[in-house]
């Protein structure tokens, strides 16, 4: 039999080796960044490495880039320390990570497609004083793309200030600074977990969600993990859009084969490694159990921490009713085998025919 093929690349890319060698390098290194000696120098001189890194990529400035444990801290600090005075707007579709740090938000629908509704976005934005808006780059279960430009030329002209969660998106397709901050993850890239970073446009004032030693200007305390932090830069090195784009063919080619599913969102601009794929009348739970013991390794929706699933809250807000149970996540990760749709089809046509019998 096959190998197992991996197929998760969304909750967590596998480690590049390049990013596995810096942070090896970087712990053999030791020193504390913010120590004085020659050893403290050396650090810092890897940290700053890596910030600018990330500032020339994502159009910051170095200055603005802030180290944090992940995206998902990225994001809390966007929105707790940006939200001063500010009323909390947020897509409809965030990632529970944003929607857990701004758990009175007002939600912004998206349409059928997954897309933000942007007449919505400019009635919520007229409708209020000055909002703080949380969008994400690229949507992680279905891989959609929201219209950024248009949203942060909203934005601006309502006065309201743009985060973005571009923690899928990065990486996997261009991903500059076009609002106020912008969260990225390192193990999205290939790096190891422990790091993330929120990127600011020049100027902005950020409350501190953890006070501590001065680090990272004193927005954000704590000694900085560098051997993740090293990770992530050089993982960022290699995942760039040009080296994604190899996975839409693949990805196109299991739509193509997968007959009787219905594809999340696809008439969207989407991710190039994504599809969430529909088959009514089967729970997601019981598909991802079928294909994992038959060696592929999907997930359905956002797997949350007690490894349960339910009906997805974002296939809910396109509207798909009932089937919202229904779609697991087909992730294909940066080293994804040529022969990924045909291996991954074979065992997901045996699976559909199984389970849509019994569920007939
Ligand atoms: N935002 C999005 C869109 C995500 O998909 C995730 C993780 O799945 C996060 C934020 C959280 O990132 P992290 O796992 O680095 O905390």
């Amino acid at each position: 039999m096959n190998p197992a093929l991996y197929l998760d690349a969304n909750a967590t890319e596998p480690l590049r080796p390049a990013a596995r060698a810096a942070a090896l390098a970087a712990m053999d290194l030791g020193g504390n960044p913010s120590s004085v000696h020659a050893a403290g120098r050396a650090a810092r001189r890897l940290l700053e490495e890596a910030r600018e890194a990330l500032a020339a990529r994502f159009g910051a400035r170095p200055q603005d880039v802030v180290f944090t444990s992940g995206g998902t801290e990225a994001n809390a600090l966007a929105l707790r320390g940006l939200a001063a005075g500010r009323r909390l707007l947020v897509g409809a579709t965030e990632h529970p990570a944003v929607r857990a740090a701004a758990p009175d938000a007002g939600l912004l629908p998206v349409l059928a497609d997954g897309t933000l509704d942007l007449a919505a976005l400019a009635a919520a934005l007229a409708a209020g004083p000055p909002a703080l808006v949380a969008l994400m780059a690229a949507n992680n279960e279905t891989g959609v793309l929201h219209p950024l430009e248009a949203a942060a030329a909203l934005c601006r002209q309502h006065g309201a200030l743009l985060h973005v969660d571009a923690v899928q998106a990065a990486g996997r397709v261009r991903v500059t600074l076009l609002g106020d901050s912008l969260a990225v993850s390192g193990h999205k890239l290939g790096g190891p977990p422990g790091a993330g970073a929120l990127l600011l446009r020049p100027g902005l004032d950020l409350a501190p969600l953890i006070a501590g030693g001065g680090q990272e200007r004193g927005r954000r305390g704590g000694t900085e993990a560098l051997p993740a932090i090293a990770g992530m830069a050089a993982a960022l090195a290699e995942a760039t859009p040009a080296a994604a784009a190899r996975l839409a063919v693949l990805r196109d080619a299991i739509e193509a084969g997968a007959a009787g599913a219905r594809v999340a969102g696809a008439g969207a601009p989407r991710l190039p490694n994504t599809t969430c794929l529909v088959l009514p009348g089967v729970a997601a739970e019981t598909q991802v159990i079928a294909l994992d013991l038959a060696g592929m390794r999907v997930s359905a929706g956002a797997a949350c921490s007690s490894g349960k699933v339910g009906r997805s809250p974002v296939l809910d807000a396109m509207g798909l009713g009932e089937a919202a149970g229904c779609g697991i996540r087909v992730s294909l990760p940066w080293n994804a085998p040529e022969d990924t749709a045909e291996r991954f089809l074979a065992a997901w046509a045996a699976m559909r025919d199984r389970l849509s019998r019994r569920a007939a």
